[in-house]
């Protein structure tokens, strides 16, 4: 297949043909979208975003590639979100100029998904139609069924496209969590009704299926963190990802249980809870909660206090907390801090920089492998075969995975239904499949690939730009090198600057010797704790350089700082 470029034809000699095309989420965790199409008539599933790996410093976020979708003569019918997390709905800003016709979403998801659209200034709206479970909306000849299923977000569903050539299901992300919090019950019976009318393709979420049994449901935590209620003295930190609103609802009964008054701590972190109270999936007792910068007024043990950084990003809230540069919250002995997420892949290193920062305050530090404080939100073995065996496919397509796990679940199906005459195909992104009748074969390739985006965090949204590769070498490379006396602290002499494939007109060299002692300075006035973070000394040098250069030079370079120790 590799080399081949065809672009599928959306109408072909003998009429109108299904294809499904993934053209993110296989081979990475992250950035998840699926093209559907029947003829002119294509719907995406999802459209999601990856954070960077660690060799892509300076860059913000990355989407996938969006080049099949520019070329297409018409348009994508309609966007179709499954949940409300940054890998399903992250890339939707970037993607909609592609989409010509409504987004559908859960209340929850579109609620999260506004709050993007607003960041980034998206006008005009594209209409956003919310949609309940088992609530079907046409889309030309497709008919789009939602499916409830439970994961670590509220209002999280799967996707069955009925097509005049068969039923499409794609699961999203899930994992059979038997008692939700909020009482939505995972759809088995609808997934098995579908199953018993023959569905043609199925497209599930493999992300766990190396663990064997079953995952478990969000009140596994319950315990550990009662634990910690009863034994901590000082006051309790727990850092969490802001979409995990089961987990919020379950420290919150626990704050009223113990005493203790609730702060939601980091901007994503009261965004999202003001969201979720908003629609009702996360109930907080009056008087309970309390805002940030109250947190000082009560005594340590009666405060709780939730917030975002848990996987170790410099400019979070936790991470300023651990050098004791938050405005309104710190923390010494007798507080405890519990890092209730996973670690994602890439951001150990961040993590344990903002533990050892928190230790020296004083803190207590309990992470995911002490202490039952996570429980996954995607299924294991066990659901996984629940999965297959309710919807017994025509043709199964694992995704969401690497290939390592895509592979594994397709073994995995073979054993199960593959004696029935199920076909597995392990595609990757850009993989044009094409279904009918005989089942599902790779006709063709598209480009895939991805998009890296340097947005600023905050604000300053016209100036965001979109930048393929292409793009990021015309701007060229800006590495500076900054020594750092490994006993004192202190700055060795003027920071180096090195460009690569930039030109800077009229006097480059004294334009990087300015760019240098700026470093120097701006480094200078930093404290000396903060200075040993590297990770906040090169989110620092990051921010001042982009802006420097910028202005100076009006190119938006790549900016790869380089610390060294001396
Ligand atoms: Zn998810
Ligand atoms: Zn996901």
């Amino acid at each position: 297949m590799a080399g081949s470029l065809t672009l599928a034809g959306p109408l072909e000699a003998e009429g109108p043909v299904l294809e499904v095309i993934p053209l993110g989420g296989l081979g990475e965790f992250g950035m998840n979208m699926t093209a559907v199409s029947w003829g002119e008539t294509l719907v995406l599933i999802d459209a999601g975003v990856m954070f960077p790996e660690p060799e892509l410093l300076g860059v913000d976020l990355v989407i996938p590639d969006l080049t099949y979708l520019e070329q297409r003569p018409v348009k994508a019918a309609a966007l179709v979100l499954t949940h409300g997390h940054e890998d399903h709905i992250g890339g939707v800003p970037h993607v909609l100029p592609l989409v010509d016709g409504p987004v559908y979403g859960t209340p929850l998801t579109l609620a999260l998904l506004e709050s993007k659209l607003e960041e980034h200034g998206i006008d005009p709206r594209p209409p956003l139609v919310p949609v309940a479970p088992r609530q079907k909306v046409q889309v030309g000849p497709l008919t789009i069924e939602f499916l409830r299923v439970t994961h670590s977000i509220p209002d999280a569903v799967a996707v069955a496209i009925e097509t005049p050539a068969g039923t499409i299901v794609h699961t999203g992300d899930f994992k059979i969590d038997q008692t939700p919090l909020d009482g939505e019950l995972f759809d088995f019976h609808r997934f098995a009704e579908l199953g018993g009318r023959g569905v043609l393709a199925l497209l599930a979420d493999s992300t766990n299926i190396e663990r064997p049994g079953v995952t478990g449901s969000e009140w596994d935590v319950v315990e550990a963190f009662e634990e910690l209620f009863a034994s901590t003295r000082g006051k309790l930190v727990v850092t969490s990802f802001a979409t995990s609103i089961y987990r919020m609802q379950i420290l919150v009964n626990l704050a009223k249980d113990f005493g203790r008054k609730v702060a939601f701590v980091g901007r994503g972190m009261v965004e999202q809870s003001q969201v979720a109270q908003r629609l009702g999936k996360l109930h907080v007792p009056a008087g309970l909660q309390i805002r940030e910068t109250d947190v000082r007024g009560y005594p340590s043990r009666q405060v709780l206090c939730v917030t975002t950084g848990s996987q170790g990003e410099p400019m979070a809230a936790l991470s300023r907390i651990a050098v004791d540069d938050h405005r309104h919250v710190s923390v010494g002995p007798e507080d405890r801090v519990v890092f209730s997420a996973r670690a994602i892949p890439g951001n150990e290193k961040a993590i344990d920089r903002v533990v050892n920062h928190l230790a020296r305050r004083g803190a207590d530090v309990v992470t995911d492998g002490e202490k039952r404080v996570h429980v996954s939100g995607h299924g294991s073995e066990e659901e996984l075969k629940m999965m297959l065996s309710l919807v017994r496919p025509r043709c199964f397509i694992p995704i969401h995975g690497e290939y390592r796990q895509r592979s594994r679940y397709a073994r995995l199906a073979q054993r199960l239904l593959g004696a029935g005459g199920m076909q597995t195909l392990l595609a990757e992104n850009g993989d044009v499949i094409r279904l009918d009748a005989g089942g599902g074969r790779i006709a063709g390739r598209v480009t895939t690939g991805r998009v890296l985006i340097d947005g600023p965090g905050t604000g300053e949204v016209a100036d965001e730009v979109l930048r393929d590769r292409r793009h990021l070498a015309e701007d060229g490379l800006i590495v500076p090198v900054i020594a750092i006396n490994k006993q004192t602290g202190a700055i060795e002499g003027v920071p180096d600057v090195i460009t690569r494939g930039l030109v800077l007109e009229p006097d480059a060299e004294g334009l990087l010797r300015e760019a240098g002692r700026l470093l120097a300075d701006v480094l200078g006035q930093t404290s000396l704790e903060d200075r040993t973070d590297r990770g906040l000394v090169k989110e620092r040098i990051r921010v001042e350089l982009r802006r420097f250069f910028r202005k100076r030079s009006g190119r938006r370079p790549l900016v790869l700082p380089v610390i060294m120790e001396i």
